[in-house]
């Protein structure tokens, strides 16, 4: 039902496809609300998942992501009753709230979570190519450096299952761009056309926010290559269910 980072020390999860109640291309544990799945099992699903969290799927929050850069604050439990509580637009939430479960879908995007054990506060970021290369990522950590006087060098980050560099083929306008920001070690030359790894280049955005290389742990999953666990937009041709990564402060 989920995978956990290892050596990221606060409750989180990042959900896989197995363990949920939805059939067909969202088979079976789909948490996206507007992919074309049957509500009553996306609520099923969400009850599950945040059960494993030991959450109720009301203590869910996530927001409406649009690929940009936008970071929202949740400063209450609790906002909403739907599963899970959708609240405004963006692609980060940032909390110190207790018993907040922050969330973020993905079916090939890369989820980070972050935690500030200083402060107490937690991080759940939707970094897309378009959101990466905007340094989501890293803006994410600063804001909890900002709002809440997080210790970047305190922090740590689990960066979760996405389409990685062996299945994400881009445009070399993308490569380009993402060279320019990252470096050459982000992108692969070998084949027809350029591959582009945002894990990588998110795990980059964190290192230049300031946090440590050891705090930072990239699970080693990729959603395209895995159909048996994962959810991919790219491999199943937008089709698909959603994940969620979550961490709960
Ligand atoms: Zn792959």
């Amino acid at each position: 039902m989920y995978l956990k980072a290892e050596r990221f020390p606060v409750r989180h999860a990042f959900s896989t496809r197995e363990g949920g109640v939805s059939e067909g291309p969202y088979s079976s544990l789909n948490l996206g609300r507007s992919v074309g799945d049957d509500l009553a099992r996306v609520e099923e699903n969400g009850r599950r998942f945040a059960s494993a969290l030991e959450l109720t799927a009301n203590q869910l929050v996530t927001a409406h992501q649009v690929h940009g850069d936008r970071i929202l604050e949740i400063d209450s439990a609790s906002p909403g009753d739907s599963m899970p509580a959708t609240v405004g637009e963006a692609d980060a939430l940032v909390t110190r709230t207790r018993g907040v479960g922050l969330a973020v879908r993905t079916a090939d995007c890369v989820p980070v979570l972050l935690y500030a054990p200083d402060v107490a506060a937690g991080a759940a970021v939707h970094a897309g190519w378009r959101s990466a290369a905007l340094l989501i990522a890293g803006k994410a950590a600063g804001r909890l450096q900002a709002l809440y006087g997080a210790d970047p060098k305190r922090m740590f980050a689990a960066i979760g299952p996405s389409i990685r560099r062996c299945c994400y083929e881009v445009g070399e306008e993308v490569a380009a761009q993402f060279e320019a920001l990252f470096g050459p070690g982000v992108v692969a030359r070998g084949g027809p056309r350029p591959h582009l790894d945002v894990a990588e280049a998110s795990r980059l955005a964190l290192l230049e926010a300031g946090l440590r290389p050891e705090a930072i742990e990239v699970l080693p999953c990729c959603t395209s290559c895995d159909a048996r666990r994962f959810f991919s937009h790219r491999r199943d041709r937008g089709v698909t269910g959603r994940h969620l990564a979550c961490v709960v402060l």
